[in-house]
């Protein structure tokens, strides 16, 4: 029988930086925090990394882009990141039109800040968000509907669609609103602003002011079982060591939380949960040159390649059927024009730059396939060179691609899903739920912390901060 070493108010299990929002929480409001993590890093899918050897240039590996941490949340911390925002956010430039941006607008002002409070229910979200047909439009009927509505463009009607299935792997019609809730939750923060410093820079922060605050924070130690009677719990790690706790705070996904506590995953919408994309990240020379206008500017924001409507649907029935995409739709940005801290003076100074590609549309279960991964990149890099003016690999300097699989391996992402699971609606679903946090298990005295609690999913500190909301509250 492993020894029970130590004993704990909170054990966090996973230091992503959700778990680290919400052991700063805890620890300042006076308790005894621990947080476990299984790799030698905090920050989970939040981190930089020297990735191609030889260079200096730090890459935010994983998630590069913040939108939804909210700035009150940051402050309150005591966090100080500059978050800027890039000069052309969107090439090929698209036409949307004032009363679309107003649109999206009011939906963030009106919703985003319950986003931090108590669940709210359907009904309440609605009089709040105060407009019955952006209702009906986003929250009930399937997002092809209001975007064929409204643009005519099939390139702008693409972009518009990206938002919703970054990620997500659904189609614009798909009757159970997956892409919406994608949607709503990419644009009820606002603009998606580049951390300076890089994603590393804002989870070495929040580390920090966990630290600070007096927090414990133990990396290279794997959670292997947690057990609760609903008042105490016990955690057991790789290392035989268990630690004693009266909560504890799952920053893992919903899905390793069951099987740590030695049941079995609730069944959710859509099933097992699958992430959908291909992430590769590069060194480049210089910039690729673009036909038709300078480099600087087509990189500077979220650089659209293949992303029309037709060919996003098109890629959605191909993977559907377990094929790679012909023509992968992808995204693809250059952190280091907005933000050169990335690079040593002396790469910057020599024209090298940072490139990051999401594919879209590339689900978890094409990669069994013998030689998938290969193929995958191959056709990824065939579509980014389709709208370059020269071959992207003739300016590689490093590359390294992610498949779902291997983010699954590398973070615990089950089936590499960016969100843990597809993201939920953000109000409560069943009366019950009315009042509570989003973060709620069977078990009274353990939390969903990451991002796979209600109204978690991308870098927002949201769910570690409602999950250390949820356990103060408690008497
Ligand atoms: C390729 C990619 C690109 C993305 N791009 C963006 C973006 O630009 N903007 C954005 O907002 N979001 C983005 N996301 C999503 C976002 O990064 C995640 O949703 C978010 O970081 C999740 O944070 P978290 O703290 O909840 O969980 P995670 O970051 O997943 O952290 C969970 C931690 O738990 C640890 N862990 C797992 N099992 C155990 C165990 N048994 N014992 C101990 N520790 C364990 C893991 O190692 C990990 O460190 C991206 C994600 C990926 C993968």
């Amino acid at each position: 029988m492993p020894v029970q070493r130590r004993s704990f108010d909170s054990v966090i299990v996973g230091g992503g930086h959700n778990g680290l929002v919400a052991a700063t929480l805890l620890s300042r409001a006076g308790r005894s925090v621990l947080v476990l993590e299984r790799r030698d890093e905090l920050g989970g899918a939040a981190v930089s990394a020297r990735l191609f050897p030889g260079f200096d240039a730090r890459v935010s590996r994983y998630s590069y882009l913040v939108s939804l941490f909210p700035s009150a949340l940051l402050r309150s911390l005591g966090v100080s990141i500059e978050l800027r925002a890039r000069r052309i956010p969107t090439y090929p430039p698209v036409d949307l039109d004032p009363a679309w941006q107003a649109l999206m607008a009011r939906v963030g002002e009106r919703l985003f800040g319950t986003f931090t409070e108590p669940l709210r229910s359907r009904e309440e979200m609605r009089r709040r968000l105060g407009d019955e047909a952006a209702w009906e439009a986003l929250f009930e009927t399937p997002l092809a509907e209001l975007i064929e509505r409204t643009f005519d463009s099939d390139q702008t009607r693409g972009t518009v669609l990206t938002d919703a299935v970054i990620g997500t792997f659904a189609a614009a019609d798909d009757p159970e609103l997956r892409q919406n809730r994608c949607f709503l939750y990419h644009v009820v923060g606002g603009s998606w602003n580049v951390p300076v410093g890089g994603m590393g820079a804002l989870s070495a922060a929040l580390a920090d002011a966990a630290r600070h605050a007096g927090a414990e924070l133990v990396t290279g130690s794997e959670v292997m079982a947690i057990a609760t009677d609903g008042q105490r719990a016990e955690v057991t790690c790789a290392d035989g060591l268990t630690y004693g706790a009266r909560h504890v705070l799952a920053g893992v996904a919903p899905s390793v939380l069951a099987t740590l506590l030695g049941e079995r995953p609730t069944p959710v919408p859509g099933g097992t949960p699958e992430g959908a994309q291909l992430k590769i990240n590069m060194l480049l020379s210089r910039l690729p040159r673009v036909p038709g206008a300078a480099s600087e500017d087509a990189f500077n924001g979220t650089f659209h390649v293949n992303e029309g409507y037709e060919q996003l649907a098109e890629a959605y029935r191909q993977a559907s059927v377990g094929e790679i995409p012909s023509l992968p739709p992808c995204e693809v940005y250059c952190h280091s024009l907005t933000d050169p801290t990335i690079l040593s003076p002396e790469l910057a100074a020599r024209g090298v730059h940072t490139l990051t590609l999401f594919g879209l549309h590339m689900p978890a279960r094409l990669f069994d396939k013998p030689a998938a991964k290969e193929r995958a990149v191959a056709a990824t890099l065939r579509s980014l060179n389709s709208v370059l003016a020269e071959p992207i690999e003739d300016l590689l300097l490093g590359f390294e691609a992610l498949t779902p699989p291997e983010l699954e391996s590398e973070l615990g992402m089950p089936g590499g899903h960016i969100f843990h699971r597809d993201l939920a609606w953000p109000f409560a679903e069943s009366p019950e739920d009315v009042g509570r946090w989003g973060v709620e298990t069977d078990h009274p005295n353990v939390w969903l912390c990451g991002a796979g609690a209600r109204r978690g999913g991308g870098v927002s500190g949201i769910p570690g901060h409602n999950a250390a909301r949820a356990v103060l509250a408690m008497r």
